[in-house]
């Protein structure tokens, strides 16, 4: 393995603080930080950017951002065990590492910086979902991100990408794809991770649009898309019944069969849906 830095090994910053892995935490450490390195070169303007990393926990990801020439990055970790050996990480590249102790959930990136800003996170599975919700509905668009670089599991994200018609396309391919552009990146078996989960991830990168893809509202969409993929092998006429009044009328004055089913439809559909909903 090449150096990267010349920092002990992450599993030796495991043991040496005794960061035995907490299940409630969604933590699954990644030890190789050749691969880390290599999440961190597909942002390209490191040199030039804000990053933020949610979740460093012993700072695999960290230290490959900084190795790659990462200007500034700050970290949200909500495990104060893991606190030590970041500020060991602060310490080896001094003035580029800033760390918060605090729970992700409630941190609101600032918009007042000059630089963009690139989010990175191994997430903790099991907010994962809720985080990349946030991000994706801002009060604004554009959000104050450019980019997001997210590992997940891989079912979800296979989800992220789908296209319609495909088992996968839901409620999350919509919102992602509606104003940005997802693709994965890296593909990783489960035996990079310690301790080893029981599914295999995927690192997603999402690239912010300036503009939404097509115009609508992002309340209405959000509950439109909501209530078709609660009762995605349904027909629209009978799924979106209770949402929409008269609903096979508006459903055909978007140019919607009312026997379509949820998978069926895509995002320009949904957006010309919801601005009919809102005209009403
Ligand atoms: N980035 C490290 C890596 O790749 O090896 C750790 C990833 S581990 C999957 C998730 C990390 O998120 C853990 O360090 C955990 O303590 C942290 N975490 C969990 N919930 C959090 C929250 N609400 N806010 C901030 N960090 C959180």
């Amino acid at each position: 393995m090449a150096t990267i830095d010349t920092l002990p090994p992450i599993s030796a910053v495991i043991k040496k603080y005794e960061l035995n892995a907490k299940k409630s935490l969604g933590q699954n450490f990644l030890l190789d930080l050749n691969l880390t390195a290599k999440i961190a070169r597909s942002c390209k303007d490191l040199a030039k950017s804000t990053i933020i990393e949610i979740g460093p926990g012993p700072g695999g990801l960290t230290r490959g951002l900084l190795s790659e020439n990462a200007k500034k990055i700050v970290v949200i970790e909500k495990d104060a065990r893991c606190i030590p050996a970041l500020t060991e990480i602060s310490e080896f590249y001094p003035g580029r590492l800033e760390i918060i102790k605090g729970d992700a959930l409630t941190y609101q990136i600032s918009s007042d910086t000059e630089l963009p800003v690139h989010i990175f996170s191994n997430l903790p599975y099991n907010i994962g979902t809720t985080l990349l919700t946030k991000w994706l509905d801002p009060p604004e668009w554009p959000p104050a991100w450019s980019t997001l670089t997210l590992m997940f599991q891989k079912e979800l994200a296979e989800r992220l990408i789908a296209q319609p018609g495909s088992k996968e396309y839901g409620r999350l391919s919509i919102l992602t794809q509606w104003r940005s552009d997802p693709r994965i990146i890296l593909r990783l078996s489960s035996k990079e991770f310690f301790p080893r989960p029981k599914v295999d991830s995927a690192v997603v990168q999402i690239s912010r649009l300036k503009e939404p893809r097509f115009p609508a509202k992002s309340s209405t969409l959000t509950k439109l898309v909501a209530k078709a993929f609660n009762q995605r092998r349904k027909m629209l006429r009978t799924s979106l019944k209770s949402h929409i009044p008269n609903v096979v009328e508006t459903l055909e004055k978007a140019n919607i069969l009312p026997t379509n089913r949820a998978e069926d439809l895509s995002i320009e559909q949904y957006c010309n849906l919801a601005k009919i909903i809102d005209q009403k």
